[in-house]
């Protein structure tokens, strides 16, 4: 089958109604130019605490600047990170497994790429699930949580920061991810911000080892020092935020700029700079038009680097139930 045959055909997944009896792919006719932000957010709410988390976190990242922070170990792990976390965690744990069951795993695997995907301040499993369940089910039409039709700003961050009556306690999204919330592993991660210890943790770790290479290094408390920072700056703060610009990008840049292979009832995109910033999230318009499908690009130079540690796992035997594209015959898979 060729993608102009996909277009015709196949505009919208149904098997991600089979995940939640809660979904509906009843197509919404109306094509609006512009939205009003969703109901569920008015009035308009901010949540203080998000965004003084999340800008400590954009003002110590900003420090990358200061000369004496740099080190090549700090840069190597940030780049490294940006795989590790970024990646694993949330274009493949967070987005491609848990969110859209594109493959099957083994449950260690499952919960170690869900706690690598928690080391990206990215809320816990279950509500970046749920959340953006909610936007595949109502892309770009109300109550889509974050569509760039009502602002630019508000599809990038805005959304992040403002309280949204149905996602703002587990109670009123459990029905989006009923799959996930059986495994108490999951759940537990639901009570009194596990997931955000999780980020803290990890942050500690990495600041800790920064500052015993640095005195094994250096050989003086200084050293130490310098290391330990650099190591917060670069690998934790300064990778945090790259990283949550680049799932951020998914959503506001993604359905703005770039191509479209499949006449999709939103109004996603294929962006291969987006492509590239996020290991392959950025071929949003083949996303939405397959959404189950693990593998993003769907023709030749679409490149998805998710997509071959996801064909890896599989050859190792760690990944399996793969869903693969419909597109065959324009895809080199
Ligand atoms: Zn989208
Ligand atoms: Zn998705």
């Amino acid at each position: 089958m060729s993608i102009s045959d996909i277009e015709k055909t196949d505009t919208y997944d149904d098997s991600l109604d089979a995940l939640d009896p809660g979904y509906s792919s009843e197509a919404e006719v109306a094509d609006p130019q512009r939205l009003p932000l969703p109901d569920a957010t008015q009035p308009m709410q901010v949540m203080w605490e998000y965004v003084a988390v999340l800008s400590l976190v954009h003002i110590v990242a900003l420090m990358v600047f200061v000369p004496w922070l740099f080190t090549w170990s700090g840069m190597v792990l940030a780049i490294a990170g940006h795989f590790v976390f970024g990646m694993m965690g949330i274009t493949i744990g967070y987005h491609r497994l848990l969110t859209h069951r594109g493959f099957t795993c083994p449950k260690w695997l499952e919960h170690t790429l869900a706690v690598l995907g928690m080391c990206n301040l990215q809320d816990s499993p279950a509500r970046w699930v749920a959340i953006h369940r909610l936007h595949h089910q109502h892309s770009d039409h109300q109550p889509d949580p974050h569509t760039p039709l009502a602002s630019f700003l508000w599809s990038h961050v805005g959304w992040v920061v403002c309280r949204h009556r149905d996602l703002d306690r587990t109670s009123r999204y459990e029905r989006y991810v009923r799959d996930l919330l059986r495994d108490p592993f999951y759940l537990k991660l639901e009570r009194k911000d596990g997931w955000f210890f999780v980020f803290l943790i990890h942050g500690i770790l990495i600041t800790a080892a920064g500052a015993l290479v640095g005195w094994l290094v250096g050989g003086s408390g200084a050293e130490a020092l310098r290391y330990a920072c650099s190591w917060a700056v670069w690998a934790v703060a300064a990778r945090t935020v790259f990283v949550l610009h680049g799932t951020w990008a998914v959503n506001s840049i993604t359905h703005v700029s770039g191509y479209r292979n499949y006449e999709t009832r939103d109004k996603s995109r294929n962006n291969w700079l987006v492509a590239l910033t996020s290991h392959g999230e950025g071929w949003h318009n083949n996303h939405h038009a397959q959404p189950r499908a693990a593998a993003h690009g769907h023709r030749w130079w679409e490149f998805d680097m998710s997509w071959r540690v996801i064909q890896a796992l599989e050859l190792m035997g760690l990944a399996k139930n793969v869903v693969r594209p419909k597109s065959v015959a324009d895809s080199d898979t």
